[in-house]
């Protein structure tokens, strides 16, 4: 693997170790010309069903966007990032079990909701709430910049700081 610092050739492995429960392999490597240390992440490569979105236009399957989904939703949680990746490992997992070539987006939308659940109560419910309305996780992206965009709703009688 070439330096990204110098483009320099000649890289060596300091650390290797499996992450995201095995899904990934995490290196540390050390540049031998210019001795800057990164890392390289390894994932084998499988390939993804495309997905079939709400208006039946499809798209391929985009990781980004899943991630961004879980990152969400998982806002000032207490889950750390290698819980996250993991999740993410399952739900890839999950739609190439299917063995389908093109899959809804609203299965991938359950996938997530599944493990969401498994780790962190608050994050599902969150997805669950928003996520229902919409179907689609890009979608559910967008409504939550909307939201978070808004200024602040006045208290509503119900939760009014009692002093
Ligand atoms: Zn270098």
């Amino acid at each position: 693997m070439h330096c990204p610092f110098c483009s320099a050739d000649d890289t060596k492995v300091i650390d290797s170790r499996l992450v995201a429960e095995g899904g990934q392999v995490r290196r540390r490597r050390e540049c031998l010309s210019c001795h800057e240390r990164f890392t390289s992440y390894e994932i084998a490569e499988l390939l993804m069903p495309r997905i079939i979105k709400q208006d039946g236009t499809r798209e391929p399957f985009d990781e980004s966007k899943l991630r961004s989904g879980f990152l969400r939703a998982l806002e000032k949680r207490p889950v750390s990032t290698e819980s996250i990746e993991a999740a993410i490992s399952q739900v890839k997992h999950s739609l190439q079990a299917t063995g389908e070539r093109e899959i809804q987006a609203l299965i991938v939308g359950e996938r997530v909701m599944e493990q969401l659940q498994l780790l962190d109560e608050v994050a599902y419910v969150r997805f669950a709430s928003v996520y229902r309305r919409f179907q689609d996780i890009s979608e559910f992206r967008q409504e939550i910049d909307r939201l978070e965009k808004q200024p602040e709703a006045p208290v509503s009688p119900e939760n009014k700081p009692t002093s």
